[in-house]
């Protein structure tokens, strides 16, 4: 409606119409006509018009301030208001609510225009009312219906949501939001997906279709969203469509945060599981009985390992069906019957396995309320083992006991306060005393010797206060009044908390190894004694340690204080030049093991040098380390002093016989020259004067010549005596029956004359002197053949046998023999027994046998019984046979 010009009412026809057709669309449309002459203030309206106020017609005012009146009080300002604005604007837009006589309220719209005149000043408003109070109850229904609906999703703990049919939010209350933890802006329009994992989408994906194609609620889903912080709530998610015209336009969820409930649930589950799991898990077996029948309702899993049955058959069985004999249903049921009404009960009851094996149980009864009810607990302990324990430690006491009995020494036990609490039965047997007479306090001090009792019983109560191990020695009388040395030691004995409970102790009777020590610290006394007495010191080092221990006479050997010596401190004492020989020879010894010894000088204080020995053996273990070493040394200074002189006087010996065998041999060598002229011219004076010269004459240069020849034979032999020399670098694997083959060719003629026989047995071979074994032999056969019996035919013989490390050879006779007395003596240069009428002969014989078995380091003796015969023994040492060892020439004797 503009403002326009107003059509002049000159054609009544029209006027008629006009009016007839508003008429018509007042009483259709059911609004009501009025003009208003601003001019005037004159108001006039159509019946409708006043119908609209609960008017009859021709009663309304009028007038605009008789409208006014009309107009509910409350709206009556700003309908005025709005009529005199649109004076301004030109337009009338206003609702207002009017009271009808009838007191009823109605609303009101007015909407008018507004006519102005030539000048432009306001002439008339023309308008309709119009009736809209059910449109304004419907509307206000509606704001009040759509208020609520607001309120609550506002207000309501429990998110809700509405998607449209892409499944986007398109709505969120405050409780999702919280839920979500997403604000307003982060959601709306962004898909579901959006608080949701793909698992749970994939899970939601049917349901969600279901919903959106065919209208199909979805109720109570557990569904875990994701939070915006990324965390999770799970919310029971109901869901259902949002209709539209009919179609499914979206749809709107309610996600009632359920985590809190899951957990208490979760909790509770874990709760109620961890009872069973513990209840399962107990190590003894238990039962829940009624307290009223004594049925089983409830065992664990312990109850049903231990008897053998399911879970099942114990609730359905009586005790006395898993009970050993004696024990029976009756007494079960009395018992819980008890507990039922009073104190709770422990005993042991023999129960039965479903194998018919037994077993000992404690059980512990107890009445309890479990969920309400009244029951009796019995929690049964399989003490089987400790039964067996109990006699296993019973017979192990025994065992103790037995074993404490019969050692050799006296075992004791005391309290920690150290009152004797037990000995065994070697201290009654020795001491004569009682276990009644024991059991008194301190009772074991009668048998301590009064002289030692006052340290005892200090050293043991300092022991009994600080828990030191307690040993002492110390004597103690026998039954038969004499006192025995004993070796006392104890040990404490400790709880788990580290306190002393027992003392447990022995004595031993070392009162022999008392008198062994006293003989061997004598022994060792004398040792002492004879070592310095022997010149001798002792010393012994254990391999490996620091310092060998020495005698005290060691140190006196060296002249040196006593002190603690390292081998390279004891090396410092010895001469320069000794010490590295020394050195090495231990380290010989160390390494190979066995025997060693060695001399060397020491200096003395008083600035003399000494020598000393020294001799050891090292001792090793059976893989050949060495382990020990020890040794001896004495001074030998005197004894090398000796050894100087000795030596000198044997090179002065050698020297003097050299020089007299070279001098025998110049002799008679230069002997032999006028000895032959002597019997030469004997001869010739004979030969040429022989009829001149009477008888005697004759005679007498017989004895001259025999005498001259005797003396020849003299130096011959005395010749040969002399050439006997040492010279064993020559000697030679010798065959000694070649040598006896050979001595009795040499003596062919003397054999055969006599009509000797000269026989041998298997001969060795030995080392030596060809030449002068073979004169050895000839002069033993020789003298045999000689000293004949008169009238009987000589036997000799000739032997040899191994006697230890020789060769002993016997040359026997049966020829006059020889007094015993003379056996000395015949070896003897020059002695003989016999006259040169009797038997002829020089005496330089058997000197001869003497010198060379003596240079073959043998020996010559003889057995003889006079007018029987003699054997002659000579010995050679057994030497290893093989080639000369020694190739270089001997010196000039
Ligand atoms: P000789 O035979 O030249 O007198 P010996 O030195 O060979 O010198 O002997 C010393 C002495 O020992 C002999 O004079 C002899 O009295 C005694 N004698 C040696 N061999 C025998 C023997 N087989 N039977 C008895 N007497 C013996």
């Amino acid at each position: 409606m503009g403002e326009e010009s107003i059509p002049k009412s000159g054609d009544e026809m029209d006027v008629q119409k006009c009016a007839e057709r508003l008429q018509l669309l007042q009483r259709i449309g059911g609004f009501g006509y009025f003009e208003w002459d601003i001019q005037s203030g004159q108001v006039s309206c159509s019946g409708e018009f006043e119908a609209l106020y609960g008017l009859a017609s021709g009663y309304f005012p009028c007038s605009c301030d008789g409208w006014i009146s009309l107009v509910h009080p409350e709206d009556r300002e700003e309908a005025e208001r709005q009529v005199h604005l649109s004076l301004e604007t030109g337009f009338l837009d206003v609702e207002w609510r009017v009271i009808t006589p009838d007191h009823s309220v109605r609303w009101l719209v007015g909407r008018g225009s507004l006519f102005r005149d030539a000048a432009g000043n306001p002439e008339r408003l023309v308008g309709v009312h119009l009736d809209i109070t059910l449109q304004k109850q419907l509307e206000k229904e509606l704001q009040d219906s759509n208020m609520f609906l607001e309120r609550v999703m506002q207000s309501i703990p429990c998110a809700l949501f509405a998607l449209d049919r892409e499944g986007r939010f398109v709505q969120v209350n405050p409780a999702g939001y919280d839920l979500f933890g997403y604000e307003c802006s982060d959601i709306i329009g962004q898909p579901f997906r959006l608080i949701i994992d793909d698992e749970t989408a994939q899970q939601l994906e049917e349901p969600l279709r279901q919903l959106m194609e065919r209208g199909e609620r979805l109720a109570a889903w557990e569904v875990d969203v994701t939070r915006k912080a990324g965390n999770r709530r799970t919310v029971s998610l109901s869901a259902m469509p949002l209709m539209e015209d009919g179609n499914i336009s979206g749809m709107v969820g309610v996600a009632p945060d359920v985590t809190e409930q899951k957990e208490t649930e979760r909790q509770l589950r874990d709760s109620e599981d961890r009872h069973r799991t513990i209840f399962d898990a107990m190590n003894d077996a238990i039962f829940i009985h009624c307290a009223r029948s004594g049925r089983i309702t409830d065992v664990n899993r312990r109850a049903q390992e231990m008897y053998g049955y399911s879970h099942e058959e114990m609730c359905s069985l009586d005790v006395g069906e898993m009970s050993g004999p004696g024990f029976t249903q009756e007494a079960a049921i009395a018992i819980i019957q008890r507990v039922a009404e009073g104190e709770p009960e422990l005993f042991e009851w023999l129960a039965r396995h479903r194998n018919g094996t037994t077993f000992w149980v404690e059980v512990n009864v107890k009445k309890v309320v479990l969920e309400g009810a009244d029951r009796v607990l019995a929690v049964a302990r399989d003490i089987t083992e400790r039964k067996r324990s109990v006699s296993v430690i019973q017979e192990s006491e025994e065992k103790f006991r037995a074993l404490a009995d019969n050692i050799a020494q006296f075992a004791w036990m005391a309290d920690s306060g150290g009152r004797i609490v037990w000995f065994n039965k070697r201290w009654y047997d020795y001491t004569g005393t009682t276990a009644e007479e024991m059991g008194t306090d301190g009772w074991w001090q009668k048998v301590q010797h009064p002289a030692y009792l006052a340290a005892v019983k200090e050293k043991l109560s300092r022991c009994l206060d600080t828990g030191e191990p307690w040993e002492d020695t110390m004597p103690l009388r026998g039954k038969d009044g004499n006192y025995r040395w004993f070796l006392s030691r104890a040990v404490p004995i400790r709880d788990n908390a580290g306190r002393v409970t027992r003392w447990f102790g022995t004595n031993t009777d070392i009162t022999e190894r008392r008198e062994i020590e006293e003989s061997l610290r004598r022994t060792e006394e004398r040792l002492s004694l004879a070592q310095q007495a022997a010149g001798i010191g002792i010393w012994s080092w254990e391999v490996g340690t620091e310092e060998p221990t020495f005698s005290p006479n060691y140190f006196n050997i060296l002249g040196v204080e006593q002190q603690p010596l390292s081998f390279e401190r004891f090396l410092d004492l010895l001469h320069p030049d000794d010490r590295q020989s020394l050195h090495d020879e231990f380290d010989r010894v160390l390494r190979e093991g066995g025997q060693f010894e060695a001399e060397f000088r020491v200096q003395m204080a008083d600035g003399l040098e000494r020598w000393i020995m020294g001799r050891g053996r090292v001792y090793t273990d059976e893989t050949g380390m060495p382990q020990r070493m020890t040794g001896i040394i004495s001074d030998i200074t005197e004894h090398k002093q000796h050894e100087d002189d000795l030596k000198r006087t044997m090179d002065d010996l050698a020297r003097s016989n050299r020089e007299l065998e070279q001098f025998a041999y110049v002799a008679s060598h230069d002997l032999k020259e006028p000895l032959r002229m002597v019997a030469s011219y004997l001869q010739l004076l004979e030969k040429k004067y022989g009829e001149r010269l009477d008888e005697k004459a004759g005679q007498y240069i017989h004895f001259a010549v025999d005498g001259a020849e005797r003396m020849d034979r003299l130096i011959d032999g005395l010749l040969r005596y002399s050439r006997i020399t040492s010279r064993s670098a020559d000697f030679v694997i010798v065959d000694t029956n070649a040598v006896f083959a050979e001595a009795v060719a040499n003596l062919e003629q003397a054999i055969r004359e006599s009509g000797a026989a000269v026989t041998r047995e298997g001969l060795p071979q030995v080392r030596g002197d060809e030449m002068q074994l073979m004169m050895l032999m000839q002069n033993l056969i020789g003298n045999a053949l000689k000293y004949r019996k008169e009238g009987l035919p000589p036997r000799v013989h000739v032997t040899a046998k191994r006697e230890g490390r020789e060769w002993v050879f016997a040359v026997r006779d049966n020829g006059i023999g020889i007094a015993t007395e003379h056996h000395g003596r015949i070896f003897q240069i020059f002695q003989r027994l016999h006259t040169q009428k009797e038997y002829p002969g020089t005496g330089i014989g058997l000197a001869s046998c003497k010198k060379i078995v003596e240079h073959h380091r043998g020996r010559i003796w003889l057995e003889s019984i006079p007018g029987e015969g003699s054997t002659f023994f000579f010995s050679i040492p057994l030497e290893r046979l093989g080639p000369s060892r020694s190739t270089t020439p001997a010196p000039a004797a």
